[in-house]
């Protein structure tokens, strides 16, 4: 479960989150929408343990990130993951998937064959042939290597995944691919997630709840459905109008 209450954060003189407040049940997802420098990305960066908030307190299954203390955060980053805009950026070119996915699951003990049958069972999970394995970044395509961050953020069960628009980069029709996987492993994993998007309508289809942020403030927070169709501000109502 989640529970942020009245978090800021600052980068130097400038407020880029003030007084946000989130809630979030165990297994659902929260959709995350706003302009460009709204303090999306920033918001997933604090989850994630990247960004320090100056005040407030976030509560991610019991543990006060904004309070906890180095060997805490340790523990905690390593049971929340972020499914990057970009996965060829964070896989590393020398490394075969199955390399990768070994470190994902443990650090200190990464040989491919002591976890060889979970990184099998995940790449078939994801859609990709457990042969693959031995392959290196270059050789998938983009929707392919999204798929492979996937397996490499849902591996190790993590107590919180989160998706920073995780499909801008691709092809219309590899996006919907792609979100109908994750919706569909979240779903039968039961995975706490929160899902940032600049597009609506992909957030109604994988979001229980969604927040809308504005200059770093929560104007607007619920059900998805309640929040789309009988919006209070009017920031939510001109994104509304505005999506096309
Ligand atoms: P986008 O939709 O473009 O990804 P966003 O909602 O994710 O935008 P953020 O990346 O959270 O926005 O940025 C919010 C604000 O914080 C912006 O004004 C940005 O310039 C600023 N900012 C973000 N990271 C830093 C940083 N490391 N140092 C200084 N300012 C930063
Ligand atoms: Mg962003």
């Amino acid at each position: 479960m989640i529970e942020v209450k009245d978090l800021d954060v600052s980068f130097g003189s400038a407020q880029v989150l003030r007084g946000v407040d989130l809630h979030l049940e165990r297994g659902k997802t929260v959709g995350v929408v706003g302009e460009s420098g709204s303090g999306k990305s920033t918001l997933a960066k604090v989850l994630v343990g990247t960004v320090r908030a100056a005040a407030g307190s976030a509560v991610v299954d019991g543990v006060d990130i904004v309070a906890a203390n180095r060997r805490e955060m340790g523990a905690y980053r390593r049971r929340t993951q972020m499914i990057p805009q970009d996965p060829y950026s964070s896989l590393s070119p020398r490394r075969t998937i199955a390399q990768t996915l070994a470190e994902a699951v443990d650090p200190a003990r990464a040989r491919v064959a002591t976890h060889e049958d979970l990184i099998a069972e995940w790449l078939t999970r994801v859609g990709l042939a457990p042969e693959m394995m031995h392959r290196f970044p270059h050789e998938f395509s983009g929707g392919q290597r999204q798929r492979i961050a996937i397996a490499r953020g849902l591996i190790i069960d993590p107590h919180l995944i989160i998706a920073d628009e995780i499909t801008s980069a691709l092809d219309v029709s590899v996006q919907a691919q792609i979100l109908d996987l994750l919706a569909g492993i979240k779903d039968s994993l039961g995975v706490t997630m929160m899902f940032i998007s600049h597009n609506l309508a992909v957030v109604q289809r994988v979001s229980d709840d969604v927040v809308v942020l504005y200059q770093g403030q929560v104007v607007e927070a619920g059900p998805v459905g309640q929040v789309y169709s009988d919006p209070q501000h009017w920031y939510t109502r001109r994104l509304l109008d505005a999506d096309p």
